[in-house]
């Protein structure tokens, strides 16, 4: 940009501070019309959208419509008017979305919390389920188990008792048959023709 070359750029410090001077050149130069040098651009072009001078306004926008420039500054000055209002409304339409997209955020942050609460609850409830159901297994399988242990139990006890009455027996008919007898501790006697031969238990 050519024009930039001989700016300056001061801070808005220097210039409140009084050390540096403000001086707009559009103050001191008045603008003339490029094909009059003499005459001062005095006349709005609304049709070509341009500021001319009053011999130009004659000459080439006779037809077109033309304001004088305290008109077409205030025609400008309304569409400022107009563009800043139409800016804050945008700002205001703007912040309430803005808002509105936390107030959405917090929602989803609460629903997503509240659902891992759900999730964690359910799963506790299924797992105290399955606890009960497993303490009313085994208590079953103990009762069964118990069950059984006192039918061994008794078969045993009945075998135990058989196998007594058969030595009994056995004892009785040795005793009667050979003269083979056995002590109260269980000792093996046999009385053979003359001695009496006692075995011990090993
Ligand atoms: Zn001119
Ligand atoms: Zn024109």
């Amino acid at each position: 940009m050519t024009f930039m070359k001989s700016h300056k750029i001061y801070t808005l410090a220097q210039l409140r501070s009084g050390e540096i001077v403000y001086k707009s050149k559009l103050r001191e130069d008045i603008p003339q019309c490029g094909n009059h040098p003499d005459q001062n651009l005095n006349v709005y072009c609304n049709t070509c959208q341009q500021v001319i001078c009053t011999p130009c306004s004659v000459l080439d926008h006779a037809k077109h419509s033309l304001i004088g420039l305290p008109v077409a500054f205030e025609k400008c000055q309304k569409k400022v008017k107009e563009l800043v209002a139409r800016v804050g409304k945008s700002k205001t339409k703007l912040n309430n979305t803005i808002e509105k997209t936390c107030k959405s955020r917090k929602k989803l942050n609460t629903m997503f919390a509240n659902t891992k609460k759900k999730i964690t609850e359910k799963a506790n409830q299924e797992v105290a389920k399955i606890r009960q159901e497993e303490q009313k297994l085994l208590k079953e399988t103990d009762r069964i188990y118990q069950k059984r242990v006192t039918t061994f139990d008794a078969a045993q006890a009945n075998n135990s008792k058989d196998v007594t009455q058969t030595e009994h027996k056995l004892e009785e008919e040795c005793d009667s048959l050979l003269g083979i007898t056995f002590t109260s501790d269980g000792e093996l006697v046999v009385a053979a023709q003359r001695s009496v031969q006692v075995y011990h238990r090993v």
